[in-house]
């Protein structure tokens, strides 16, 4: 089996539906499983309707009617016959939707994100499924719920990899659809509520799956020509790797780079399934591949991060950084949920570079000032060049100051700020 992952650029609109559908046609007899995310930048909407629910923001009739309105304006484009079922099940989709959010919240905020935000996935699927039934690409719509079962870490579920494969396996021995389409991106407990695996967590949906049928390769679509040096961005100049291997792809998405999430190596690699990172507008072009072949890439990667704040703390008594210390000064960072970007370390202060999270960032300082001098520099900026060499670091550090610098064999780190 194969595994598609469309994500919402591929499915922003009627034409880019049709586009699927096209890209479909070129793989016929093809025993298909089909991943797709919400339609464009819909899950941003459905955080909106979230908070507008769970803090009245704005007005949740609001955004829910913004909603609806894209999605029946690409069904309209899609389906002429008014009387298609997709029409009705749409409305009651929608109307289950809109009940959830007229009550009051019952449960925390993560919880009701959850069963908000996945509607996306399942609104996205049905159109997709129903568009391709009636362009003769027949087709099998799967609740991924049913499948993929996570622990209840609301945002952030875990997979439960034990009943997740089990259930995986029953559903594709039992199924005589050449063509399954599910959803990315979601879970269920074992109480059967919905939960999410962390934004963008689609390809990881996509991997979960290949490693739980033991798939032939993964594809993943994308409006970029595959995986490039740099983030166009913020480089005029890109290029693309065509091919990677699992372990550089790792610590790209590791260090940031958005063009695969992070999750999503560690399933394929273990079962050695190749993954192509293909463009679904010029869908013959090769892409990149990548597999467990070792190949050093023949030109630096550049990963930017803007908007981070550098963290320095040290002993209030000028004492030195002991074990002690780091070991309190971690498990802050992990109690306040805060990802570490990059750090170093010296005699008497430690350094951390962090995203500049507005809610997190304050509390975690206030938690660290209790027993640290803490000092911090925001609206720095971090980039990681992964095989660098030093013409590239002259370059990124043109009219910057380098605040850290953090090396090793293949990786330089810098944080900088603007001269
Ligand atoms: N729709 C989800 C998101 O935007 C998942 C995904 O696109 O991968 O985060
Ligand atoms: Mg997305």
């Amino acid at each position: 089996m194969k595994i598609f992952k469309f994500g919402g650029a591929s499915v922003k609109d009627a034409e880019a539906v049709k586009n699927v559908a096209e890209i479909l046609r070129r793989f016929p007899d093809e025993k298909t499983l089909i991943v797709i995310s919400a339609m464009g930048k819909i899950t941003n909407a459905l955080e909106r309707l979230t908070d507008a629910f769970f803090y009245k923001k704005e007005n949740a009739a609001d955004v829910f009617a913004e909603i609806k309105k894209y999605h029946f304006d690409i069904i309209e484009k899609l389906f002429d016959d008014k009387s298609h079922e997709v029409y009705s099940d749409m409305h009651n989709t929608f109307v289950e939707l809109e009940w959830a959010i007229e009550e009051s919240p019952t449960h925390s905020y993560d919880h009701e994100y959850d069963q908000i935000v996945s509607m996306g996935e399942i609104i996205s699927t049905k159109i997709v499924s129903a568009y391709l039934n009636k362009a003769g690409i027949k087709n099998q719509w799967l609740d991924v719920r049913d499948i993929v079962k996570t622990d209840n870490t609301y945002r952030e579920g875990k997979v439960l990899w034990e009943s997740t494969e089990e259930l995986v396996r029953s559903y594709f021995n039992s199924t005589k659809a050449s063509i399954t389409i599910t959803q990315g991106f979601l879970g269920a407990t074992s109480e059967n509520f919905t939960t999410t695996l962390g934004r963008e967590g689609s390809d990881y949906t996509a991997a979960i799956l290949a490693y739980c049928t033991d798939a032939e390769n993964v594809t993943i679509w994308k409006d970029v020509p595959g995986v490039l040096n740099a983030d166009p961005k913020w480089f005029d100049q890109t290029k693309l790797i065509d091919q990677l291997s699992f372990q550089d792809a790792i610590e790209l998405s590791y260090y940031g780079a958005t063009v695969i999430h992070p999750k999503t190596i560690k399933p394929l690699q273990n079962k050695n399934i190749t993954l192509h990172v293909k463009s679904f507008i010029k869908p013959d072009e090769k892409g990149t591949v990548i597999n467990n072949l070792q190949s050093q890439l023949p030109i630096p990667c550049f990963i930017f991060k803007i908007n981070q704040v550098l963290v320095s703390i040290s002993p209030k008594d000028f004492s030195f950084i002991v074990e002690e210390n780091l070991s309190e000064i971690f498990n802050t960072f992990f109690e306040q949920g805060v990802k570490i970007n990059t750090m170093l370390n010296s005699a008497i202060s430690f350094s951390i570079c962090v995203d500049n999270n507005e809610r997190k960032i304050p509390e975690l300082i206030k938690e660290l000032q209790k027993k640290y001098r803490v000092l911090y520099n925001d609206n720095v900026e971090m980039v990681t060049i992964r095989y660098y060499d030093q013409a590239t670091i002259d370059r990124v550090t043109i009219g910057k100051n380098v605040l850290l610098d953090v090396r090793s064999r293949y990786t330089v780190q810098m944080v900088m700020k603007n001269k």
